[in-house]
């Protein structure tokens, strides 16, 4: 089942209440893998359990990290939800829109993050996404409870699934055998979408060379590391091609540490 390879994630979530009643609304849709990051509740005490009623081994199973990059480990592709319009320059999509974009790559871990309910999510962290997503809402109160928007969010993806599992069900078990095949034969290849910890290794790196060669100043460093992140994440690089880049990046690095060497020709 296409849902089960999608994670949501919560970051610092502050009320059991939600986290139980997200953790029996991804089970009503069909989805089992809860990751909280930091949270700020206790996700197996008396009220989340009670508002999760029949999903308490979805909490049971949460798994706990500290940072969201940890969240997404193993993840090619990541959605991230806010409420806020104004502040954000990268276009924000519907659910129905952006969310079977998480769909497209068969058996490949994707995920859905969620922010704090007083805050939502930092700059920082909606950038680890590759595309945003904004419920949309009435202009005069566009924040959302946190559980609400997570239903909505997994209605819209089982939605997604059941628009494909309505037809043919041969033609769909042929069409998940070639796939399975084909995401058998990209893992060997590189041609599958790099996992994000390996973009996030690749911007680090980016980071600290552009540093060193005096484009990025530390005070300048985020808001132009933002700008790139957005740029790449809009191509959905390879493996292959991160491998590349990192190439360019680590020649950069070595004609800086051996400048006498380094003869052009
Ligand atoms: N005041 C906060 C609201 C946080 S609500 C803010 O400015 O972001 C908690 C979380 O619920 C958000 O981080 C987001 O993940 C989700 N959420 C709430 N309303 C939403 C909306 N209209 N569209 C998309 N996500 C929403």
């Amino acid at each position: 089942m296409a849902l089960d390879w999608v994670k949501i994630i919560l970051v610092e979530s502050a009320g059991p209440i939600n986290v139980g009643s997200v953790a029996r609304v991804m089970k009503n849709f069909g989805l089992n893998h809860l990751v909280l990051v930091n949270p700020q509740c206790d996700h197996l005490g008396v009220e989340a359990q009670k508002m999760a009623v029949h999903a308490k081994d979805i909490l049971e199973s949460a798994v706990l990290v500290n940072t969201l990059p940890e969240a997404l480990q193993g993840c090619t592709r990541a959605i991230a939800t806010t409420a806020r319009i104004r502040d954000w320059e990268t276009p924000l999509l519907s659910p129905r829109t952006a969310l079977p974009w998480l769909l497209e790559e068969p058996q490949q871990p994707a995920a859905l993050i969620f922010g704090r309910e007083d805050r939502g999510l930092s700059n920082e962290e909606l950038n680890y996404a590759q595309r945003f997503v904004n419920i949309p809402t009435s202009s005069s109160y566009s924040s959302l409870n946190l559980a609400t928007a997570v239903a909505i969010c997994c209605y819209e993806l089982a939605q997604g699934v059941e628009i494909h599992s309505t037809d043919n069900t041969v033609l769909l078990n042929k069409m998940a055998n070639a796939d399975e095949e084909i995401s058998a034969l990209s893992r060997h290849s590189g041609y599958e979408s790099a996992p994000l910890d390996v973009l996030e290794a690749y911007y680090q790196q980016l980071e600290s060379l552009l540093l060193d060669i005096g484009y990025l100043y530390p005070h300048t460093a985020a808001s132009r590391m933002e700008k790139f992140r957005q740029l790449y994440n809009r191509t959905q690089l390879q493996t292959r091609e991160v491998a590349m880049l990192r190439g360019i990046l680590r020649q950069v690095e070595w004609v800086i540490a051996n400048p006498n060497n380094h003869e052009k020709s």
